[in-house]
């Protein structure tokens, strides 16, 4: 027997979590939001907890720090009625009608329909220094597009880790910014298309250290220099930077799903028709992170959690006949 019977479960506290939840409660749909236990690298209210200035979600003219984001969506969406657990789901039983889920705490929960938002990690170096200043704010990021502009990186020395397309990415946009980039791979030559490649290599504002690793972030409340090391001969230095940006990827939060949704090559949910949220499996929606690998923002990823429970809505009205209170309600 299931611990309870839910119309609409979201999976994930992100912005798309979030979204969902309102847009799901305002329709009356009573949703639950399983919203993550928290671990070392993801916490509840996603990605944005581990940032402090977003600067350009629509709404904020001053800026407002990502915590306080997510506590307001949060607090948003409770508002409308949405309840939370916090636990992880830890397996799901998806072509189930009703589909089942199981938490991290021991619950069997039954749902009508399920929202996928469980986001992305960002991949981090695991290097002292690294973890601690980009929770403060201390110049370590994993985010060009969403950091980049901020007044702190003005004109700075800024270094950029990574060999992909991302890499040199994020390194042309931060020369809009900085005074110089250091683009540090550790290899020598790039996993990106020769393309961005190209154009990361002609921009006379990106100096490339090639075979080269970052050691250590050094910095008491700001980076000021990084230790480095070459993986050809061993030799140590250090490089004076005002910021660093970690740019080797993300893993979509997908390991629960234990294959039931198709994913594409690089692991993001694959969804089978452009600009909907409806997976291959009828009554399972996705949004945001978990099968964006392109734009990875917070207002595209609330977006996609509007889109989701607004079809959501649209399933269990079309899909499941009323119980038989309702119907004689409606009699
Ligand atoms: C350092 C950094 C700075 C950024 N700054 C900005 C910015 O300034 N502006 C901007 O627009 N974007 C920014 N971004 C990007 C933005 O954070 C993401 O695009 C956005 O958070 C994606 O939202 P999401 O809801 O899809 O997923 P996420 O925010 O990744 O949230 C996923 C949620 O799912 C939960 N979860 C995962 N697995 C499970 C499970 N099995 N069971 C239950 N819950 C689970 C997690 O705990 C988490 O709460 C930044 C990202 C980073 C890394």
């Amino acid at each position: 027997m299931p611990d309870q019977s839910e119309r609409v479960v979201i999976i994930g506290s992100g912005p798309a979590g979030w979204t969902a939840a309102i847009y799901a409660a305002r329709a009356n749909l009573d949703p639950l939001v399983v919203e993550g236990a928290g671990s070392r690298t993801m916490i509840p209210g996603g990605q944005l907890m581990f940032t402090t200035d977003v600067e350009n979600y629509p709404g904020f003219p001053t800026g407002v720090t990502g915590p306080e984001m997510m506590t307001a969506f949060k607090q948003q969406a409770e508002r409308f009625g949405t309840r939370v657990i916090t636990e992880d789901v830890v397996e799901v039983e998806l072509s189930a009608q009703p589909k089942v889920l199981r938490t991290s705490g021991g619950r069997e929960i039954e749902a009508d329909t399920v929202i996928v938002a469980t986001g992305a990690n960002a991949r981090w170096l695991g290097i002292p220094g690294e973890e601690r200043l980009a929770r403060v704010g201390g110049g370590v990021s994993a985010c060009a597009v969403c950091d980049g502009a901020l007044p702190a990186f003005r004109d700075a020395r800024l270094a950029v880790v990574g060999g992909g397309d991302s890499a040199m990415e994020e390194a042309i946009y931060l020369t809009n910014f900085a005074a110089k980039v250091f683009l540090i791979h550790r290899r020598d030559e790039f996993r990106a298309s020769p393309i961005m490649a190209e154009r990361a290599l002609g921009n006379e504002k990106i100096e490339v250290l090639w075979n080269t690793v970052v050691t250590e972030v050094h910095g008491d409340d700001f980076v000021e220099k990084l230790a480095l090391e070459d993986t050809v001969t061993g030799a140590a230095s250090e490089l004076e930077v005002g910021g660093l940006f970690v740019a080797i990827g993300h893993e979509p939060n997908v390991g629960f799903l234990d294959g039931q949704l198709p994913l594409k090559e690089n692991g993001y949910v694959q969804l089978p028709n452009p600009g909907r949220m409806a997976t291959d499996i009828s009554g399972v929606f996705v949004a945001g992170d978990v099968t964006d690998d392109f734009y990875r923002q917070a207002i595209t990823a609330a977006g996609m959690g509007c889109q989701a429970a607004l079809e959501a809505e649209r399933w269990i009205a079309l899909e499941l006949k009323p119980s038989p209170v309702e119907s004689a309600a409606g009699d």
